[in-house]
């Protein structure tokens, strides 16, 4: 049976970074609701601008919009066999509407927790800096953004630091992380659905971790 492959963890634990790997390693799509939202900033809506508006104070989009949006992007052909979501479902409401998203496409969900310490999640979103060319993910302290693999992306010019990973944004994505997106673990637990990865160390330790996991599932 396909399967649609949560990753979970705080903001800063590597999911984006991961997701990017299986999707070029082992060609599963990745769908992240962050980087639909951030798009959306190109296109000057009120409903673009509320969302970012959102966004900057490190709260969570409102569920139904959150969820119409997962169900359209999933719906499109490259998800008919099993596809990742990074970033999603974050909230008890989106994981039950994802249950039913899951049934209705005839798939099972299979869950992955990068576990990350505290002080080294902070420094991962401060440090943050995306390559605004081909979304390669930098960071200051740990990855310094020296150069991409593709000439064209020129990062003198082309470096993103996304406008939530300020200390403000960060201190408050965290505090809605512990409310919201936490109690999640335990719910996916008690179906016997989680996996845990030791997050705390470099991408490609973590990403030989999950994996071998989800080889398994
Ligand atoms: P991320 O890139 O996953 O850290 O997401 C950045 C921001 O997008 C979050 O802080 C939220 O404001 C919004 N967002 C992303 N995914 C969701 C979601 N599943 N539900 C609600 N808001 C979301």
């Amino acid at each position: 049976m396909s399967k649609i492959i949560v990753l979970m963890g705080a903001p800063g634990a590597g999911k984006g970074t991961q997701a990017r790997l299986l999707q070029e390693r082992k060609g599963i799509p990745q769908i992240s609701t962050g980087d639909i939202f951030r798009e959306m900033k190109n296109s000057d809506t009120p409903l673009a601008r509320e969302v970012q508006k959102i966004m900057a104070d490190g709260r969570l989009v409102p569920d139904d919009l959150t969820f119409k949006i997962v169900k359209e992007r999933t719906g499109r052909e490259d998800c008919k066999g099993s596809y990742i979501l990074d970033g999603y479902p974050r909230t008890e409401v989106q994981a039950q509407q994802l249950e039913e998203l899951a049934s209705e496409q005839g798939k099972e969900i299979e869950a992955f927790l990068i576990d990350v310490d505290r002080e080294v999640l902070e420094k991962r979103m401060t440090g943050r800096r995306t390559c605004a060319v081909c979304g390669e993910i930098f960071n200051l302290y740990f990855k310094p953004p020296v150069k991409c693999e593709r000439p064209e992306c020129d990062l003198e010019k082309n470096l993103i630091h996304r406008a939530d990973d300020n200390e403000e944004s960060v201190r408050q994505r965290l505090i809605t992380y512990e409310e919201k997106t936490k109690p999640l673990i335990d719910y996916y637990e008690r179906k016997g659905k989680l996996r845990r990865i030791d997050g705390n160390r470099d991408p490609e330790a973590i990403y030989a971790d999950l994996e071998k996991l989800i080889d398994a599932v």
